[in-house]
């Protein structure tokens, strides 16, 4: 995957000094296969390489932002990993591709309608600013719906205060648009039909700063997190959650189907998850 246009599941549009990103699989709520996982990291890096790019917005086409990670073809493609499979899989796709999204040097902005779950909860919340419609909701249902310990990146606790983290992944419930905004969560809530102009405003606005010194600022703004021991952290919980895929109680799931947990992950939160 040399070219942008090779693309399948993935948009890459240039408006001046923006780069908009979408996910585009609108008839499969935007699942994260592995395909679509690639070139979105691939998109991100290009850019962020760019020179003639300042702002990257991140966004899904259809009725939602994403579902988060395909269950169905994690069930049809990798029924049943070994621990060193999972690990090599989840490391790469899962832990390292949100941290890159974290990582890039450019200001990031997730544009978000409908649902925003598991995944690509992990996702968005990694992006530097969150703009979402008023349909939209986030959550993270995965402990409930597979019995793992929730995402690869527990992102929950720098997003959101302790207690409330603790609240949504106890018990899977949604963050609406209203509430997202009013814990600081996200920076602004729109009409649907104005999301997509009130985004871009939004990166016009920031496109006009110096590049430079706006790369300076971003580091230093992600490296307060890094003093407040965030990758450490992350890194630990990647360990721990992929030994909770480990147990009996995520190993029952896997021998059920796990689609077959969407049905709960949609009565607790929504419907994806990994
Ligand atoms: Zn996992």
């Amino acid at each position: 995957m040399d070219n942008l246009s090779q693309y399948q599941f993935v948009e890459y549009e240039v408006l001046g000094p923006i780069a908009r990103i979408w996910q585009n699989r609108p008839e499969a709520r935007n699942a994260q296969g592995r395909q679509m996982l690639d070139e979105l990291d691939h998109a991100f890096a290009t850019a962020d390489a760019d020179d003639n790019i300042r702002v990257i917005i991140f966004a899904g086409r259809g009725k939602h932002f994403s579902a988060g990670h395909d269950l169905k073809e994690a069930q049809r493609e990798r029924p049943n990993p070994t621990a060193e499979e999972r690990w090599e899989y989840e490391g790469k796709r899962f832990y390292q591709y949100t941290l890159n999204l974290l990582d890039i040097t450019k200001p990031t902005i997730a544009q978000v309608q409908g649902a925003c779950v598991a995944g690509a909860f992990m996702m968005s919340s990694v992006c530097d600013l969150v703009v979402a419609s008023d349909d939209a909701y986030f959550s993270d249902p995965v402990t409930q719906s597979l019995g793992v310990a929730s995402l690869e990146v527990l992102i929950h606790p720098w997003i959101m205060s302790m207690r409330k983290a603790k609240e949504v992944l106890f018990t899977g419930s949604r963050i609406d648009a209203k509430e997202a905004l009013e814990i600081g969560m996200i920076n602004q809530v729109v009409p649907r039909d104005q999301l997509e102009a009130a985004t871009l405003e939004l990166a016009e606005t920031i496109a006009k700063t110096p590049p430079f010194a706006l790369k300076l600022l971003k580091r230093s703004l992600n490296r307060t997190w890094d003093a407040q021991g965030f990758r450490v952290a992350v890194s630990a919980h990647f360990d721990a959650h992929n030994i909770s895929h480990m147990s009996k109680e995520f190993q029952d799931n896997l021998s059920r189907g796990l689609s077959t947990s969407i049905p709960t992950a949609k009565e607790v939160g929504s419907n994806a998850g990994e």
